[in-house]
């Protein structure tokens, strides 16, 4: 499908927002959505663009953009990630908050959605560069953020430390009192939560288990091919062979490797942080990217970028089952070009919730400054995960559609009974 663009303002023109648009309008349809509502929907609340002067190295001063874009607050606070990427701009960023908007949404978490960015190589900062950066990003938005209002988190480019110098940039500019609640994905020594590094890669392999059993599956011996070894990738081939899977290919940047018995996964995590690369593993076959696609396996996991699935190379896919660890790996239009062929794909908003599930607990611990144990939160962020599966899974088989408009229904509608309760402010 496609639109026309003519007057439409620049930063709404953007591939993930088209297509996330596409995806309202198809939720809409399908779950007979109240059209004042759906048009709200389709336009992000408020985009912040900010400029973002730092001192570098050499004593000179680069001026860098950076955006927070908070796109509905219907269900609480705005709820979204900080990315730093030579790529980020505002298109993009509108299309990742209107993606959390929906995440957050079909979890049944109580926030709305934003996200955040700053068009910068974070690799080329140095350290003090990077906190630099932070701290005057954080000040441009201070006053649109806090613990009851926005609430950020980390994205590719950002880590734990990144949001350390977030809380005390924000915290100093509120008098110096500490503010914790302002912002998830901390180190545990301030205030961040057990389990959170981890928790999206478990997450995706919570859904992979329960989405096997479904179809009458298991996880255990079932073979996995997973794309991307970074956060999400290498904790979701840990938890993976943890529970008996094969996980016998996985790639990164420069390619990766291949077994067909299973890759031992604690070391190839070892070999990877050694060489900084897959390839080389011991007893193991190297391989290119592309090869991963179109390799048979029971599940592909796509845990690295968007868009690397579309109609160009849909029909090429091997695998039974695609579960989207990363946000957008596979189109809508090759969505339904594999459901057709009866390729089963868990959507994005649902496989990589755990990330947000866990920062949502982190929020909660902070604000009641009361810790829980990581099992506590790994028994709740299965039972929060494997509720949204459920509810979307049984919305799929009642409106006969795949599993990305089943949870974007589910999601769209959630927000149309809130936004109908809440009314049209002034009126
Ligand atoms: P990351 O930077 O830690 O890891 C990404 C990995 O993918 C890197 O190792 C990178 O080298 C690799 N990669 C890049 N291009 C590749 C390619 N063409 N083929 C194979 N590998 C490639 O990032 P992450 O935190 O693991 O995030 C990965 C994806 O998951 C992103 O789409 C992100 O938005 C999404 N996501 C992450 C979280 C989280 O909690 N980290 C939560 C939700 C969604």
């Amino acid at each position: 499908m496609s639109y026309n663009l003519d007057n439409t303002p620049e930063h709404l023109k953007g591939p993930l927002f088209q297509n996330a648009l596409q995806a309202i309008d198809e939720a809409g349809t399908l779950m007979k959505i109240d059209p004042n509502i759906l048009a709200r929907l389709k336009s992000p609340r408020r985009c912040i663009v900010v400029s973002v002067p730092v001192r570098m190295d050499d004593q000179s001063v680069q001026v860098f953009t950076g955006y927070r874009v908070q796109y509905n607050t219907t269900l609480g606070p705005y709820k979204g990630g900080i990315r730093y990427h030579q790529k980020v701009d505002l298109s993009e960023v509108v299309g990742l908050a209107a993606l959390m908007t929906f995440k957050n949404s079909v979890l049944g978490l109580p926030y709305g959605g934003a996200k955040g960015g700053v068009t910068v190589d974070p690799t080329k900062l140095s350290r003090t560069e990077k906190q630099n950066l932070t701290r005057r990003y954080t000040s441009e938005i201070s006053q649109f953020i806090g613990p009851a209002k926005d609430i950020p988190a980390p994205d590719v480019g950002t880590d734990p430390q990144t949001m350390a110098w977030l809380m005390d940039t924000y915290s100093q500019e509120q008098g110096g009192f500490t503010q914790p609640g302002v912002v998830t994905g901390k180190p545990i020594e301030i205030g961040g939560s057990l389990g959170r590094t981890g928790a999206t890669g478990l997450g995706v392999v919570y859904i992979t288990e329960r989405a096997f059993e479904v179809q009458g599956k298991t996880i255990k011996g079932s073979s996995l091919g997973i794309q991307g070894f970074g956060n999400v990738g290498s904790h979701a081939a840990l938890y993976a062979f943890e529970r008996g899977a094969k996980v016998v290919a996985v790639t990164d940047l420069d390619g990766g490797c291949f077994n067909g018995d299973g890759l031992n996964i604690p070391s190839l995590i070892e070999h990877f942080k050694q060489n900084k690369t897959l390839r080389g593993f011991k007893g193991a076959k190297d391989i290119q990217n592309n090869e991963l696609i179109t390799m048979p396996l029971d599940a592909l996991l796509p845990c690295a970028l968007e868009g690397v699935i579309d109609v160009k190379n849909a029909a090429s896919v091997g695998a039974k089952m695609i579960v989207e660890g990363a946000n957008g790996p596979v189109t809508i239009d090759a969505t339904k070009l594999l459901h057709d062929r009866g390729v089963f794909i868990v959507p994005d908003i649902i496989a990589n919730g755990g990330g947000v599930i866990v920062s949502y607990f982190e929020w909660v611990q902070d604000i009641m400054s009361f810790f829980w144990e990581e099992d506590d939160i790994n028994g709740k962020l299965k039972s929060i995960i494997t509720k949204a599966f459920n509810t979307t899974w049984d919305t799929a088989k009642e409106k006969k559609v795949d599993m990305r408009s089943a949870a974007m229904g589910v999601a769209v509608k959630r927000l149309e009974k809130a936004m109908l309760l809440r009314g049209l402010y002034p009126r």
